[in-house]
């Protein structure tokens, strides 16, 4: 065993095994992995060994594509077999709210370049025999699924790997982390301690303990899981016989399970709701190659009903049953990336399905320790995309309520009660006694939209406008038309503070940093130029020499955003940077009367000439020292209110009473994010995401290329100086009864005209693909030029004259206008052509016409917002 090298590897399970490769492939050969016991000692070796492609997140389903891709460049450099079966598979529906749900994901398809088709349960029986298929109403088939050898890919990964240089360590426990004053990682084993720049924690079933060795609670959880194993099944035999083909793997909603044929017979596993977590604090270090005992009672309800479905297996005897435990985050995806406030440690577990995820989890890691940035948008696994509340007590309630919810549909305006409520603020009692429905932002409970009262406050969940639409209309006029009133305590706020506070923001903030007194809105772009975060600044004036500056950010990334700019302060101390969290909480006042309203609670001079448009204040509100920038998202003129959680109650006690007057509403997050629609504001993580440009995203007029260099100017500049492919634009939706959820393809009709690339980039230095198949090296890419190069993501799947150009980042109702809208991308050429009929947007399976409105529809010179 070396006792130098540049990164170890904690965990030879496949997700490990999969980093290892991926580092040495891209020129990182000084690497180690170090397992504690053999190979596949956790999870992998039990694993059912299914595949497939599809996942909620369309980046992530991206990530499962090169995984199931990568299999046969592996076979080819490892000379290792992983048994591959590429059988296709069926998601199998059984009522039109399942066909819904599979009509969506079949239409996020279209642009991510899968080749998935809607079938009938009879094509689906005459590819698997074994089912009854008057239990269904269709399915979706998609060819890219299947099954393999798990131990055989494990190693296959982990001969690749050694091929190209890195070494393996065998039956050595890893069982301290250290750190030295130089960054330098002791990884304290039983054989002795190896000294490296980079650790990476793989520890799947014991990567908590892993976590726990640097001071780090991962939010992953182990749960028991079963398939079991039938006899030979003679109708199989004879469908093998017959067709000369494998059965293909069938997912049953209803039932909860998931069957394909396993030799002569089938495997059949399932999620049941009655689940089981597994060592829920502690992972037991003396856990080997064992299996745990199979309770059929708990798996008796799912196999009821799969035998109804699947008449053709009832009748097969049962040749095992395996029940092995892995592990789960809270929301079923990977953890994944560098950990905020450690320098060089590194995730990449919770990873559910090693063997759909493995390679993509290996080759964002490789990417992001090699070259500084995963080179995809991985924000679905990002380990930043969970905060302090996810705790022991919080990931167990979660993952057990993502476990036996696997099969069930998700709405669009569902939230899930597991773990709620967590953090609330002094409000929460008030909200909820004026029937508000709340929601979950990062844990905090936010109010989504007021109920009548004497009705119940509770959303009848649905893919169509539901029992919300009419009550979210009364907000947004009441506000539009005199004044609301709505809490904001869950926008992410930030002071960043020292004689060096001005610098540091220049060189992160692609606009200049606001005079004393004053806002500005700024995007932050990464050393490729793309966006990584869009902020709110005000500058506090200054104070015993020190810059202040106040930051508004996305609540989602306030992990994210903290990673980032800790990377980037100055080592000597010249900036100080806090984030508040729920130690700031905030009200929003918007609407004509919102200025006539904050008269009445301050005694500062408030008029439109005192207090501009993106001007900033301290001043008292209600009695109560705050800070109040004047500025509102809902693009009416409004006020957004800081204070600390102590005086929240009395400021809105005061808001509503001074408001009575002109009859102010309560508003919630909802119709918040309507209001912004009419005002074609984008949001983030939806229309701004780490995969686009500035000027792709329309933020043209806060690119500031001139003021100095700031990072990732040079490559937007370049983006400018060639002219964006994409553009961010704002649609009219002529929808029925439903509308935009996100992601859904936007139709043109072009005929044969080129409008360009039109891909979805997925990623810059994204897996890319040669004639053959194989995946061309990262090294061998430029990650500042590129975008997704998988041929197959390549958007126009023809339809006559029709061509799928784009695809939708979110939209709804504009309660005010009166419309539906959404935004989304498409090509740069076709991004101000208003012409209608050019347009179709597909919901629900259905065209809807739509036209895009380069001006938004309410307001556009902005006169109400200045006031
Ligand atoms: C019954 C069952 C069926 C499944 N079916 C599928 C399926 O069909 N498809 C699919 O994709 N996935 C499936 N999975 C999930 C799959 O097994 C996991 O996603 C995968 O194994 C995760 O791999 P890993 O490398 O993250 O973790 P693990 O396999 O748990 O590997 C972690 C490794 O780290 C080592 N380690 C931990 N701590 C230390 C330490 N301190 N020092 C040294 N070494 C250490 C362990 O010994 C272990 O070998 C299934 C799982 C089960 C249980």
């Amino acid at each position: 065993m070396k006792s130098h090298v540049k990164a170890v590897v904690i965990g030879g399970g496949v997700v490990g095994c999969s980093v290892l490769y991926h580092l040495a492939r891209a020129g990182w050969t000084d690497v180690m992995l170090i397992e504690r016991s053999e190979l596949t000692s956790g999870s992998s070796w039990h694993a059912a060994g299914g595949f497939h492609t599809l996942n909620g997140d369309p980046n992530v389903a991206k990530l499962q594509a090169y995984t199931v891709q990568l299999y046969k460049e592996l076979e080819e450099i490892s000379g290792q077999s992983c048994g591959l079966h590429l059988t296709g598979g069926a998601m199998v529906a059984d009522s039109p709210e399942r066909m819904d749900f599979l009509r969506l994901a079949h239409a996020k398809g279209r642009y991510l370049g899968m080749d998935t088709e809607l079938i009938t349960p009879s094509e689906v029986k005459a590819m698997f025999p074994l089912m009854d298929e008057k239990n269904f109403v269709g399915a979706m088939w998609d060819p890219v699924e299947g099954h393999l050898d798990p131990s055989g890919t494990t190693h296959a990964y982990a001969k690749a790997a050694q091929k190209l240089g890195a070494e393996i360590v065998l039956r050595n426990p890893v069982t301290e982390l250290t750190q030295d004053a130089d960054g330098t990682w002791n990884v304290v084993t039983v054989n002795g301690t190896v000294r490296c720049e980079h650790v990476v924690n793989c520890g799947g079933l014991w990567a908590r303990e892993v976590g726990r060795m640097v001071g780090v609670e991962l939010p992953l959880l182990a749960m028991e899981h079963m398939y079991l194993l039938t006899e030979d099944i003679p109708e199989v035999m004879e469908f093998n016989k017959s067709t000369g083909r494998e059965m293909i793997g069938v997912m049953d909603f209803k039932g909860e399970i998931y069957t394909r044929q396993e030799r002569n017979g089938v495997l059949l596993g399932t999620y049941e709701k009655a689940c089981k977590p597994w060592s829920p604090v502690n992972t037991p270090w003396d856990f080997g190659h064992e299996l745990l005992q199979p309770d059929i009672d708990r798996i008796a309800p799912s196999l009821e009903v799969g035998f109804r479905h699947f008449p053709g297996i009832e009748k097969a005897g049962i040749k095992q049953i395996i029940n092995g435990p892995f592990t789960f985050a809270p929301d079923g995806n990977p953890l994944v990336g560098p950990v905020q406030g450690l320098t060089n440690f590194w995730c990449a577990c919770a990873v559910m399905a090693g063997f759909s995820q493995g390679g993509g989890v290996g080759l964002a890691l490789s990417n992001w320790m090699v070259n500084g940035d995963p080179g995809f948008d991985v924000w679905g696994m990002d380990v930043a995309r969970f905060g302090e509340w996810a705790t022991l007590r919080y990931t167990n309630a979660k993952v057990r309520e993502n476990y036996s919810r696997r099969f069930s549909i998700r709405f669009p305006n569902e939230e899930l009660p597991a773990a709620r409520p967590a953090q609330t603020t002094p409000l929460y009692d008030t909200m909820v006694g004026q029937n508000a429905v709340m929601g979950d932002s990062w844990g905090l409970e936010t109010p989504l939209w007021f109920a009548p009262k004497g009705t119940e406050p509770k959303d009848i969940v649905s893919y169509r406008r539901s029992n919300d639409f009419e009550h979210i209309g009364n907000e947004v006029r009441a506000t539009r038309e005199s004044v609301g009133v709505t809490e904001i305590a869950n926008f992410a706020k930030y002071e960043v503070s020292g004689p060096g506070a001005r610098a540091f923001l220049d060189q992160l903030m692609t606009n200049r940093m606001p005079k004393a007194g004053r806002i500005v809105l700024t995007p932050m772009l990464n050393e490729f130029g793309k966006l990584i975060g869009d902020f709110t600044i005000a500058n506090m004036g200054p104070k015993s020499g020190d810059d202040r500056f106040m930051i508004w950010g996305s609540s989602a990334a306030q992990k994210y955003h903290m990673r980032w700019f800790e990377k980037h302060l100055p080592k000597d101390g010249s900036v100080r940077i806090h984030r508040f969290d729920q130690t700031l909480v905030g009200l929003a006042i918007a609407g004509p009367k919102s200025q006539a309203l904050l008269a009445k609670l301050t005694d500062v001079d408030v008029s439109t000439k005192a207090f501009r448009f993106m001007d900033f204040r301290e001043m008292a509100v209600g009695g109560a020292p705050c800070m109040v920038n004047r500025i509102s998202y809902t693009g009416d003129l409004g006020y957004e209110i800081w204070m600390q959680p102590a005086y929240e109650r009395l400021v809105y006690a005061e808001i509503k009473d001074a408001g009575e007057e002109f009859g102010i509403a309560d508003f919630g997050m909802r119709a918040l994010l309507s209001m912004r629609l009419e005002k074609n504001f984008p949001t983030w993580f939806r229309e701004l995401r780490p995969i686009y440009g500035p000027y792709e995203g329309g933020m043209d007029r806060f690119i500031k290329l001139e003021k100095n260099d700031f990072i990732g100017r040079e490559a937007a500049a370049k983006e400018h100086a060639e002219g964006p492919k994409l553009r961010r634009v704002s649609m009219i939706v002529d929808a029925l009864d439903a509308d935009v959820m996100g992601d859904e393809p936007i139709w043109a009709k072009v005929g044969d005209t080129d409008h360009g690339t039109v891909e979805k980039p997925h990623g810059y230095g994204a897996p890319r693909f040669d004639a053959s198949g194989a995946v061309i090296p990262a090294g061998n890419r430029s990650p500042s030029t590129e975008t997704d190069g998988d041929a197959s993501a390549v958007l126009g799947i023809r339809d006559g004259d029709w061509r799928v150009v784009g695809w939708v980042t979110s939209g709804g109702f504009a309660h005010y206008v009166g419309k539906s809208m959404a935004q989304g991308y498409v090509p740069a050429a076709l991004a101000e052509d208003e012409s209608s009929g050019l347009f179709e947007i597909e919901i629900l399976g259905k065209r809807c016409t739509a036209r895009i409105n380069v001006e938004p529809p309410l307001d556009p010179a902005g006169e109400k917002m200045r006031g």
